[in-house]
């Protein structure tokens, strides 16, 4: 008895109960991660309650304010009060109802999450009332109510998220990040429901207005008129699943990477899997390094998706993945069928020998350079380098031209796997020999003389390389070469895309592109990376933000890196090779300076020797 009694002084109960307030901070975090997480779910509750015009305002990317206004079916006084509990929720009464969602929201968490970490004011009046009612509320508490005139519908409005959570706060991005997921949120809103008007507000300053209209307009809308002649409709019914929805023409894929959207009972997810079904049914129709454009909505009875999602994942899964699968496989493929659309003629696709492109996955491994001592820079006018590389024998059965060596298209070449290596010694390099003059063979090659045969260059492919170290050296040291323009030319945007320009501006600065924000999207171009003329500019830059949005959404391979890549691939294609002579052998002076010169930064072959013993066989 008596040590019982001691143990119970020396250790209490320790469990108890959290204060809503805290509990409510907690399950917050799981909804509302930055100001994106609450415009949509704003947004969403505007739709669910069935307005057919709503409009977001927000200020400092929403850090200081997120307001949605709707003329959706407002609030009673209580239930305005009730909204801001946790699970409580009009839109289902038990478990049934799970299986038959037809709203967006449906779990009760939303308001009670985002009272949590703000503060907010709700003004909401039913058509049938004649008065409305306004609520503020704080970390949880309703700190006022009363009646008050407002207009049918609901207003309301969060100020200083994470206002009582300043780790939170800290852990947000730059306004322009933000901002971006906000867009990305909206957008993907406006596409379910071209029904509805949306008009968005940044800072009072309009960014979208979006009317009424059918999808195609809703698309063109947000996306600009471009995609007016590019999209083709994709249309599929079956007993298992209805797709519909548009797919962009395979020959912008090229240009600009595109949009990519899949919607499910009218709710944006992401599906890799069904992603992966898009990308092969236009596999042979775009360069492997190009994406496809779709916005694809799926129509599929309820209980045959996992509808138990978490409320922020998006990742959604069907009952019949593969069958799903297959069908939409069958729809793109069918719809490119039919709008005749086929397989152009690739130069890259036609070419089987290609050097295995960089993964990500892949270890880095160090160059391994090997130095010959016996080399003399004085021995040769040439001001680059030398450095004795190592790559693999051809074998016997192999009479097709191969990479020197596997190389790492970043960073240079990798130790190769073989052990029959040779050297390439110092006169393999083409630029060592000056007496020697390349020349050009058609419009995309240069042929030039090295110990062990002929040397052939893809011109393309050189410049890359080339244009790529220099635009990485920029990027690196913050001087980057501009040449100032003689007239300035003014560009216009989306608002998606200037978010993102002013996100890169200083990386764009370093590579040249002098730019000037001009309010309302607009930018003043006052220079140039040297060599861009200016009707190609726009392009160039679609082109890096296209990437750039790509990137982040995906792989987090290095900005810069990716940078360099976008502009050398995009530069050298516009490059005009008047080719004389002197030029040919400075071309490749040049390459033979760069890291691996044998290697595009996207991993193709710069350079293929035919050799003296294949020249021989073919007599
Ligand atoms: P959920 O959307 O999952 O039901 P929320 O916390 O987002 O949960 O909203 C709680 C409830 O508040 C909703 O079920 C709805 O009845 C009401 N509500 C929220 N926003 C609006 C709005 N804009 N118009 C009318 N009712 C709303
Ligand atoms: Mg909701």
């Amino acid at each position: 008895m008596v040590t019982l009694k001691v143990e119970e002084e020396i250790m209490p109960d320790i469990i108890h109960l959290l204060p809503d307030s805290v509990a409510n901070q907690i399950a917050a975090g799981e909804v509302i991660q930055r100001p994106a997480s609450a415009v949509k779910e704003l947004l969403e509750n505007a739709v669910d309650a069935g307005a057919d015009d709503i409009k977001l305002v927000i200020k400092n990317a929403g850090k200081t304010l997120i307001q949605v206004i709707d003329n959706g079916c407002g609030m009673s006084e209580t239930d305005a009060r009730m909204s801001f509990e946790r699970h409580a929720t009009s839109k289902i009464k038990d478990a049934a109802d799970l299986f038959a969602i037809h709203t967006l929201g449906f779990r009760g968490e939303a308001l009670a999450s985002i009272a949590a970490i703000a503060q907010v004011e709700l003004k909401t009046r039913r058509i049938e009332d004649e008065t409305g009612t306004c609520i503020q509320v704080e970390s949880t508490k309703v700190t006022n109510q009363e009646v008050c005139a407002c207009t049918a519908g609901t207003s309301i409005a969060i100020k200083n998220l994470f206002y009582n959570i300043p780790a939170r706060r800290k852990f947000l991005k730059s306004d322009t990040t933000e901002l971006r997921h906000i867009i990305d949120e909206f957008q993907r809103v406006a596409l379910v429901r071209p029904e509805i008007r949306f008009s968005f507000f940044n800072d009072t300053r309009p960014l979208y207005d979006l009317p009424v209209s059918n999808l195609k307009q809703r698309i063109v809308s947000l996306f600009g008129s471009t995609y007016n002649n590019r999209l083709i409709p994709l249309e599929l019914q079956s007993d298992i699943v209805n797709i519909s929805g548009f797919i962009g023409k395979p020959e912008f894929a090229r240009k600009t990477r595109g949009e990519q959207f899949f919607f499910a009972n009218g709710r944006y997810i992401r599906h890799a899997y069904l992603n992966h079904a898009v990308d092969a049914a236009f596999k042979e129709l775009i360069p492997n390094d190009a994406f496809p454009t779709y916005f694809i909505y799926f129509s599929i009875n309820p209980d045959e998706i996992d509808i138990n999602i978490h409320p922020t994942k998006t990742e959604i899964n069907f009952q019949n993945n593969q069958v799903v699968y297959a069908m939409l496989s069958s729809a793109i493929k069918q719809t490119l069928g039919k709008f005749n659309i086929t397989p152009t003629l690739d130069f890259d696709a036609e070419q089987s020998h290609e050097i295995p492109v960089f993964s990500k996955d892949q270890p880095v491994i160090k160059p391994e350079i090997k130095v010959n001592p016996g080399y003399n820079p004085f021995e040769s006018s040439d001001r680059f380098q030398k450095e004795q590389l190592n790559f693999k024998t051809r074998s016997e059965s192999d009479k097709s031209w191969e990479p020197l060596y596997q190389t790492d298209p970043l960073s240079g070449p990798r130790p190769p796997e073989s052990n029959q290596q040779r050297t390439m010694d110092q006169s393999e390099d083409p630029s060592d020999d000056q007496s020697d003059i390349g020349f050009t063979l058609g419009k995309n090659f240069i042929v030039t003389k090295v110990k062990s045969g002929l040397m052939v260059i893809h011109m393309q492919r050189a410049m890359e390389r080339i244009l790529f170290e220099e635009f990485l050296a920029s990027l690196k040291s913050g001087k980057g070469i501009s040449q100032q323009t003689l007239f300035p030319v003014t560009l216009q945007f989306t608002p998606q895309e200037t978010a993102i320009i002013k996100e890169l501006q200083t990386d764009l600065r370093y590579l040249g592109f002098d730019m000037e924000d001009f309010g309302e999207n607009s930018f003043i171009l006052n220079g140039t990376p040297s060599g861009l003329n200016n009707n190609d500019m726009k392009d160039v830059l679609d082109n890096i933000i296209e990437n750039y949005k790509q990137q982040s959404a995906g792989a987090a391979v290095q900005k810069t890196v990716n940078l360099a890549k976008t502009m050398a691939v995009n530069m050298a294609g516009r490059h005009a090779y008047r080719m004389e002579p002197e030029e040919v052998n400075a071309l490749i002076d040049r390459l033979f300076a760069t890291k691996a010169p044998e290697i595009s930064p996207d991993g193709k072959a710069v350079v293929r020797i035919i050799g003296l013993n294949e020249i021989e066989d073919k007599f």
